[in-house]
């Protein structure tokens, strides 16, 4: 189980980070109150493995959102929302991935640490691939593959689905290193079922790197086909949010109002975390 002393280093640890968050604008206040009560609630349920690797994903998002800033703000202003992250965003990237994490508490299984990891990977795959894809010129339309506007949901380029590739190696690797330092130092109760399953585990990284790819193309699909679209009547722009940013109530063309890029990034978080589990349990 997770000592005293581990459990308020968690805490500490989920504090700086959200405070560090809210200083360098990456999160509104709401958006730190989410973070932390996600952070805390995963340290208590996984302890550091499972912490960090959340972490990870914040962290090297944040840390590509200001890669070539300046370069990219043409392409994003038509999106629902900033780069501020706010509690919804907050919560529709993690809330699988907690959920996760408290059936593995009760229940521990190797699958399902694969299927954590999926998820995670699939969220960072996806944030990596826009704030990266989004600098490729060559953009283009997951369902017909004709030119679109870079940065749209639903919109892939050769430089995204690299970044993506990319993003899910990295947490599967991650996940790995990460289980096999904490099982080191012996911080928390499953590290003998996980290190006996994983060191070294080239199945587990293929199969997280794997469905962390898979969920991220899924959540380009997603946003091509069910995420609501709108056109602003006054400026005939097309955009991501019911209001236009010129302040004109914008009209749906395309999708379904109550799906919005934050919901699509929790239905891609499921379809990687469920594929790694069921390859899990299949191939381990
Ligand atoms: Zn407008």
């Amino acid at each position: 189980m997770v000592s005293q002393i581990n459990a308020l280093v968690g805490v500490i640890a989920t504090l700086l980070i959200a405070i560090y968050a809210f200083r360098k604008k990456q999160l509104t206040e709401k958006g730190v109150i989410a973070a932390m009560g996600v952070g805390i609630t995963l340290f208590a349920l996984g302890g550091w493995t499972w912490f960090s690797l959340l972490a990870l994903f914040f962290i090297s998002s944040a840390a590509w959102s200001k890669f070539k800033k300046n370069e990219k703000k043409p392409f994003t202003q038509e999106h629902e929302k900033t780069d501020v992250r706010d509690a919804w965003q907050v919560l529709a990237n993690s809330l699988f991935a907690v959920v996760l994490a408290a059936i593995h508490f009760l229940n521990p299984d190797a699958a399902l640490f694969a299927a954590f990891a999926a998820a995670v990977a699939t969220v960072t795959a996806d944030t990596w691939a826009t704030e990266i894809g989004i600098l490729d010129p060559n953009a283009y339309s997951i369902l017909h593959r004709s030119k679109a506007q870079r940065g749209d949901s639903g919109v892939v380029s050769a430089g995204g689905l690299a970044a993506a590739a990319g993003a899910s190696v990295f947490i599967a690797l991650s996940a790995v290193l990460l289980n096999t330092v904490n099982n080191d130092l012996a911080v928390h109760g499953f590290s003998d079922i996980l290190t006996a399953q994983f060191v070294g585990g080239a199945m587990f990284v293929a199969i997280v790197a794997v469905a962390g790819f898979f969920g991220s193309v899924a959540d380009s699909w997603l946003g091509a086909t069910i995420q609501a679209k709108y056109e602003c009547p006054k400026c005939g722009k097309r955009t991501e949010q019911p209001i236009h940013s010129c302040g004109t109530k914008a009209k749906l063309v395309q999708g379904f109002a109550v799906i919005d890029n934050d919901s699509v990034n929790f239905l891609a978080s499921i379809a990687g975390g469920f594929m790694a589990y069921v390859l899990g349990v299949f191939l381990f």
